[in-house]
């Protein structure tokens, strides 16, 4: 099979022919459908995250046909469309898997990290960490849900707003953009931060129903209930503290960020909140397609062939996708 392979940090993807993967135990082989491209790629393949062994595929929202299984996979049969996230796998029995934070496994399993990922034509995964996928999702639309959406929405569940609140995003890509709508469907104000000067991300969040869109160095018209974000720039979590009110949180949603520049105490006075989120739970994904299925979303996404995954990549650095990339085989 083709399989687009990591060679190194800040090495472009090289395409490869590779043996097919072969499914044990609870694995399944699916054939992929199609494959968000997610910021954490671009962190594992520019050498931001530890490095993994060259050969590598990354690749962790992929949606996918069961064509093979092990032994013991019975759960999805022959034909099955999934979705395989970034959680691959936890051990079931640390302290955090038992508190029901299998996202804190001691022992966690990564997809397109610690095992080959969809940036190849076929992907194995453990059964037990797939979703179900909804039919009202063709395989483009359905991708980046699977990471955008299911980790964006552990950042927007944790971030505490309810009913009419002012929830801030800054970065407006591919997670923002789906949180967006399910806030505003459920009655938020969603204030979208993008970088100065860049006009199109603004007129994309007010499209998608965000009440103001500025630049991240600005500060809203209102303060905020909650913050999240998205883009990996540690200076946000100053900028976000700022535009945040007493008692208000701010959720650092992804893997991995610059470093957080230090700031005065008062900024975090008043009972604000400033935490992380990693990974995701099975549960999460549960939850949020339940969400999804009362409040749909519309994915934006440009697509890609497969061999093309480095400039969907490239095109991802340079903050110039409304919305998710995805690749597609061919
Ligand atoms: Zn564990
Ligand atoms: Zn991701």
């Amino acid at each position: 099979m083709l399989a687009m392979q990591w060679t190194g940090a800040g090495q472009p993807l090289v395409a490869a022919q590779v043996p097919l993967p072969e499914p044990e135990d609870y694995a399944v082989r699916v054939q992929v459908l199609a494959c968000g491209v997610c910021r954490t790629d671009l962190h594992i393949v520019d050498g931001d995250l530890p490095p993994r062994p060259p050969g590598l595929v990354p690749g962790h929202e992929i949606v996918g046909r069961v064509v093979a299984r092990g032994a013991l996979a019975t759960r999805f049969p022959l034909g099955t469309r999934v979705g395989i996230p970034w959680l691959g796998g936890a051990c079931g029995h640390c302290a955090y898997c038992d508190g029901h934070r299998e996202n804190l496994c001691d022992t966690p399993v990564f997809t397109g990290y610690d095992r080959d990922g969809g940036f190849a034509e076929f992907a194995v995964a453990d059964e037990r960490f797939c979703f179900a996928l909804p039919d009202a999702y063709d395989d483009v639309h359905a991708a980046p849900l699977l990471c955008a959406g299911l980790i964006g929405y552990r950042a927007y569940r944790l971030s505490g707003v309810t009913g009419r609140m002012r929830l801030g995003l800054y970065g407006f890509g591919a997670a923002a953009h789906i949180m967006c709508q399910i806030a505003v469907s459920q009655g938020q104000d969603v204030y979208a931060f993008v970088r100065a000067g860049d006009l199109q991300s603004q007129r994309f969040a007010l499209q998608l129903g965000a009440c103001w869109a500025g630049s991240s160095e600005s500060r809203p018209p209102h303060e905020l209930d909650a913050a999240l974000i998205f883009a990996p720039v540690g200076a946000l979590v100053p900028a976000a503290l700022r535009a945040t009110r007493k008692g208000g949180v701010v959720v650092c949603a992804g893997i991995h960020m610059s470093d957080i520049p230090s700031f005065p105490y008062a900024l975090l006075w008043g009972e604000r909140t400033v935490r992380s989120v990693a990974n995701l739970t099975r549960e999460d994904g549960e939850a949020f397609f339940a969400c999804i299925a009362r409040h749909p979303v519309h994915t934006h996404v440009q697509t890609y062939p497969l061999v093309q995954a480095n400039e969907a990549l490239a095109a991802l650095r340079r903050g110039a996708i409304d919305g998710a990339a995805v690749l597609v085989p061919g």
